[in-house]
């Protein structure tokens, strides 16, 4: 595995890879890597023929009350999983290299990017689309993978795609989960042994409303309501919101079918942790 920090290095490694008879697959990260980013970096290692991952803490997405000075961050242990997990090229560049100066042209994503957690995190889906954009352009793959942890990520990126003619793919990945279903992420080293026992409510939540509707919940205030109500009444979770939606605008829906995503955000002591899952 080859590793670089500047841009110029990326786009001449890139730029020789894609003359290859191969195709480039991409896994950007925010670093931290867990099983959830190695789930993604096994995909691209499996459809491609040259793999890139990036890790950047990328401070457009964080609000100023948020963790971005506490962001986990774990340059040696990442390099070590980027190798294991085969990747070819691994991008790690400070914060100078990708955004020498605050950009003036940025992504804004529409009314998708204000609902949920964009209402939560005002400024944050514009933040991630706009290092995306930057990075599928430095990096030019042919497809680029995301989790379905962070869906209403996911459906920012695939709308950018679709609307700004991106010439990759977009992937999507399952959501890896902990033995007792918490959604592996880098965020539950935040977590306390005391809060990370109670941070597993926010997935039983999600699995009541989708027994609901697996059992004939069909209106979709009720399937919110079942999963609520379990978040409701754990102790030392605050919830944040639970919704169902359909997953490509993070629209309201009329009656609950399969396919659709059930969303829920909560707070545990200072951390806030985010789901979902698929109907059906
Ligand atoms: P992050 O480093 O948190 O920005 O995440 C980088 C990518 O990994 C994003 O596409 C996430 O959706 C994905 N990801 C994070 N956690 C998980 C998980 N538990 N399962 C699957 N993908 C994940």
């Amino acid at each position: 595995m080859r590793a670089v920090a500047t841009t110029a290095e990326l786009r001449e490694a890139t730029a020789a890879a894609r003359k290859e008879p191969s195709e480039v697959g991409f896994v950007p990260t925010m670093g931290a890597l867990h099983a959830g980013h190695r789930a993604l970096l096994a995909a691209a290692r499996r459809d491609n023929g040259f793999v890139v991952a990036s890790v950047f803490v990328n401070p457009l997405q964080f609000g100023p009350a948020e963790d971005l000075a506490t962001y986990p961050r774990n340059r040696d242990g990442d390099l070590a999983v980027l190798a294991a997990e085969g990747v070819d090229l691994a991008f790690l560049p400070d914060e100078a290299e990708v955004w020498p100066a605050p950009p003036e042209v940025r992504v804004h994503v529409g009314a998708l990017g204000d609902r949920f957690e964009g209402a939560s995190r005002p400024g944050h889906l514009d933040g991630v689309a706009t290092v995306v954009a930057k990075l599928l352009h430095l990096v030019g793959p042919s497809r680029a993978y995301f989790g379905q942890k962070d869906a209403q990520q996911l459906a920012v990126v695939r709308r950018m795609v679709a609307d700004l003619g991106f010439p990759n793919e977009v992937v999507a990945c399952p959501t890896v989960r902990e033995p007792d279903g918490l959604a592996v992420s880098s965020r539950n080293a935040y977590l306390s042994a005391e809060e990370r026992r109670r941070a597993a409510a926010l997935y039983r939540s999600l699995e009541a409303g989708r027994a609901a509707w697996s059992a004939g919940e069909r209106r979709p205030g009720a399937v919110e309501g079942a999963a609520g109500a379990v978040l409701a009444a754990a102790e030392g979770v605050e919830v944040d919101y639970v919704a169902l939606v359909e997953p490509a605008g993070f629209q309201p829906v009329e009656r609950a079918d399969a396919g659709q995503v059930l969303a829920a955000a909560c707070r545990v002591g200072r951390t806030r942790l985010i789901d979902n899952v698929i109907l059906g």
